[in-house]
């Protein structure tokens, strides 16, 4: 869960070492719900879901790819709550955090991008969101990745 651009879809493949999900610089590029398969523990497999993401728009097919995401968070037994580390927090991530407290899932603060960042200072900026699980990671560079899978793991 997120919104477009934070890495949803690097993060998806990392997990399922694939190349399904479609990755790319214009943001949004993900539309419907795509589900894959991670077995980067081979004995506790897990099916995990992309989104599109929330872009704030309610209309059109912006608002087609929202519904789909809150839908995906809907059926979840964990959800991975993802944001730029490099952006740090937005009205966006605010607007969705909102709706993921009203959604009764346990929920995983994902700061992805760390790559090249001061992971302390990439964390204090969304310090206020109030997690208790966090995890900073670079999807595209394969870091935190084994520890976000542990406390995957040890949650599901
Ligand atoms: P989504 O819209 O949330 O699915 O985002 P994507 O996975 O499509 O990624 C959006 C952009 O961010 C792409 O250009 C990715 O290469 C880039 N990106 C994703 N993860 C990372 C990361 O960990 N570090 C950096 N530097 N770039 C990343
Ligand atoms: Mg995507």
């Amino acid at each position: 869960m997120g919104r477009p651009n934070v890495g949803k879809s690097t993060l998806f493949n990392a997990l399922t070492r694939s190349r399904d999900a479609l990755v790319h610089d214009e943001p949004g590029v993900t539309r419907d719900r795509n589900y894959g398969v991670c077995r980067l523990e081979p004995e506790r497999p897990f099916v995990l879901v992309d989104t599109g993401g929330i872009a704030g728009v309610e209309e059109g097919l912006a608002g087609a790819t929202a519904r789909q995401s809150r839908a995906a968070a809907e059926e979840a037994d964990l959800i991975l709550f993802i944001v730029d580390g490099r952006e740090g927090a937005s009205a966006l991530d605010d607007e969705i955090l909102a709706w993921l407290r009203k959604a009764d899932t346990q929920t995983f603060l994902v700061v992805n991008k760390i790559d090249g960042l001061d992971t302390q200072t990439a964390l204090n900026e969304f310090a206020r969101y109030g997690f208790k699980q966090v995890l900073a990671v670079s999807s595209s560079h394969k870091t935190g990745i084994d520890e976000l899978l542990a406390q995957t793991l040890a949650a599901l």
